[in-house]
C-alpha cells in the first residue's frame, strides 16, 4: 500500500528564501494555516510546487535553490520580474483582488487597469501554465493536484488540456463575489470555462459556491445543478468547504512558559483597565480598519464611564507597503487614531494602542488570551482565520467576539459571536457596549458555541475532506461514462 500523493500547487510557497552566496540559500518555513493543515493529513504524502518569492535570474542559484527547497518537500516555479509584475502585481493584485472583495478603484487607477488590461491577462495566463509545466514534470499516475486561490484560475485548464486523467481541484480562498461583479470583468468566461476544467471547484461558503455557479449559468448559459454545473454532459462539482485553523496547536501553545510570559506581562501593564480589546489585521482596505475605529470612537464619545476603563489594541500587519493606496490607508488610519488618542487620552493612557507591525505567534497568542471583546470588522473577507484563533484562545476568559456579517466566519461562528455590519458605525458602537455588559452565562453559552466549533471544524478536516470529495468526484465520474 502506498500513500497517494497530493500535489500542492499555490502562487507561493510556504518557505521564504534568502540568497546568501553564489549557490547558498537560508530558507525559512512559514506556519500558515494551510501548511498545517496539510501536514495532518494522514493518507496523503503532500509535495508543494509555488513561486518562492524571488528572482533567481542565474542557473546556478536556480539548482541550488531547487535543491536547497526539495528537503522540505517544496518545488519551485522560477518566475522572471517582469512576469511577476504583469501577473502578481497587475493582474492577481490590481484586477481580481479588488473584484472578488467588492472594492472600487479610484477612477484614475480604473482606467490605467483597463489600459493594460490584456497584456496582464496574457501574463497570468502564461504564469498559470508556467506552473502547470512544473506540475507536468513531477506528477505520477494517481496523484491528486490541488491547484489554490485566485492567482490560478487558469491552472487546471492547463493541466487537463495535457492530460485529461489528472485528478484537478481548485480551491479559492477569497470571497466569489455576485454574478453581477464578475460580468464587468473582460476576461469573465475565459477565466470561468478554465476554472470549471477541474474535476472539483471548492469555495469557503456556500454563498460564494452559489455565486460561481450563477455566474456560469448566467454569463455562460451553463446549467446549474444541485452538484455543480454542467457544460455538455460533463459534470464540474462545486461545493462548499470552510477552512479551519489547527485549534490544538494553540491550545497547547497557551500552556507554554512563553505564552505564560506574554500573559503576565500583559495583564500587568493593563491591570488598570476593565476591558481590553483587540483588533488584527493585515492592513487591507478589505479588513474595515478605519471603520472599526471610527465606531470606537463613537462608542467612547456615547459612554463616558468607559473612557479610561477600555482600551483597544490594533495590531495591523504592513502589507504591500509599495502600493500607493495602502500608503494612504495607513496614513489616514494613523490620522484617526491620532485624533481619537488626543480626544480621549489623559497624561497617562491613551484608548488606542495601534501597531504597525507584525507580532510572532506567541505573542499573539496571549494577546488572544487577555482580550475581553475581539473586533472583526472586515468589509469582506474569505473566511478570516483571526475570529477562529481568537476562540481557540479563550477557554479561561469566555470574551466576546464582534464579527462582521460579511467575513466567510460569520456564515460558522455566526451563532456565537454578535454579528455586525461593519459600514454602520452606530451598530458596531452599540454591539461594544452591549459585549462589555453581556452576563457571564451569556458569554459562556456563546464560547461554548463557537469553541465547539472552532476545535472540530479544524484545517486538518478541511484539507483531508476536499481530497477525498475530489477521490470520490473522480469515480463518480469515471463511473457515469
Ligand atoms: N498573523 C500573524 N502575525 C500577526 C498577525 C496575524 O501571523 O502579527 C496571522 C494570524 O495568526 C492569521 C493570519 O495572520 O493566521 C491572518 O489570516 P486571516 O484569515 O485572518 O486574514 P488574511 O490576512 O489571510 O486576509
Amino acid at each position: 500500500f502506498t500513500q497517494q500523493r497530493l500535489l500542492v500547487v499555490a502562487n507561493r510557497l510556504p518557505v521564504s528564501a534568502v540568497r546568501r552566496g553564489e549557490e547558498s540559500w537560508s530558507l525559512e518555513v512559514s506556519g500558515g494555516g494551510l501548511v498545517s493543515a496539510l501536514l495532518g493529513v494522514k493518507e496523503v504524502e503532500a509535495k508543494w510546487i509555488g513561486w518562492a518569492g524571488v528572482n533567481v535570474p542565474d542557473e546556478p542559484g536556480q539548482m541550488a535553490l531547487t535543491k536547497a527547497l526539495a528537503e522540505k518537500r517544496c518545488i519551485p516555479v522560477f518566475l522572471d520580474e517582469e512576469i511577476v509584475h504583469q501577473y502578481y502585481n497587475g493582474y492577481c493584485n490590481n484586477i481580481l483582488w479588488p473584484l472578488f472583495h467588492y472594492l472600487g478603484l479610484p477612477q484614475e487607477e480604473r482606467l490605467a487597469t483597463t489600459r493594460c488590461f490584456q497584456s496582464q491577462f496574457a501574463a497570468y495566463k502564461k504564469a498559470n501554465q508556467m506552473f502547470a509545466d512544473v506540475v507536468n514534470q513531477h506528477y505520477e499516475e494517481g496523484d491528486v493536484v490541488w491547484c489554490h486561490d485566485y492567482h490560478l484560475m487558469f491552472l487546471p485548464k492547463c493541466l487537463k488540456e495535457r492530460n485529461r486523467n489528472m485528478k484537478v481541484g481548485w480551491f479559492l480562498h477569497t470571497p466569489f463575489p455576485s454574478s453581477e461583479i464578475h460580468r464587468t470583468l473582460p476576461s469573465r468566461s475565459e477565466l470561468l470555462r478554465a476554472v470549471l476544467a477541474a474535476d472539483l471547484v471548492g469555495f469557503h461558503t456556500y454563498d460564494y459556491a452559489r455565486h460561481f455557479v450563477s455566474a456560469c449559468t448566467r454569463i455562460m448559459g451553463l446549467e446549474g445543478t444541485p452538484e455543480g454545473v454542467e457544460d455538455n454532459g460533463r459534470l464540474t462539482r462545486v461545493a462548499a468547504f470552510p477552512i479551519g485553523i489547527d485549534s490544538d496547536r494553540f491550545i497547547h501553545a497557551l500552556q507554554s512558559t512563553q505564552v505564560q510570559e506574554h500573559i503576565k506581562e500583559l495583564k500587568e501593564r493593563f491591570a488598570g483597565r476593565k476591558a481590553v480589546m483587540l483588533g488584527v489585521d493585515r492592513l487591507d482596505m478589505i479588513k474595515g480598519i478605519p471603520q472599526k475605529i471610527l465606531a470606537f470612537e463613537k462608542f467612547l464619545e456615547e459612554n463616558q464611564y468607559w473612557r479610561d476603563k477600555v482600551v483597544l489594541l490594533q495590531i495591523a500587519v504592513p502589507t504591500r507597503t509599495d502600493v500607493p493606496e495602502y500608503q494612504k490607508l495607513t496614513s489616514q488610519v494613523h490620522e484617526i487614531v491620532g485624533r481619537i488618542n488626543g480626544r480621549f487620552g489623559t497624561l497617562t493612557t491613551v484608548p488606542i494602542h495601534h501597531l504597525d507591525r507584525s507580532l510572532d505567534f506567541h505573542a499573539l497568542c496571549a494577546l488572544y488570551a487577555v482580550t475581553d471583546i475581539a473586533l472583526v470588522t472586515s468589509l469582506r473577507d474569505g473566511m478570516n482565520l483571526v475570529s477562529y484563533e481568537f476562540v481557540a484562545c479563550q477557554d479561561a476568559k469566555r470574551g466576546v467576539l464582534i464579527l462582521s456579517e460579511f467575513a466567510g466566519a460569520a456564515q460558522s461562528l455566526g451563532a456565537g459571536a454578535i454579528l455586525v455590519n461593519p459600514w454602520n458605525i452606530t451598530e458596531v458602537a452599540a454591539s461594544i457596549g452591549e459585549a462589555l455588559n453581556m452576563s457571564a452565562e451569556e458569554r459562556e453559552k456563546r464560547h461554548l458555541h463557537n469553541f465547539l466549533h472552532v476545535t472540530t471544524h479544524t484545517a486538518q478536516e478541511w484539507a483531508e475532506t476536499f481530497v477525498s470529495e475530489l477521490n470520490d468526484t473522480v469515480v463518480e465520474a469515471q463511473q457515469r461514462i
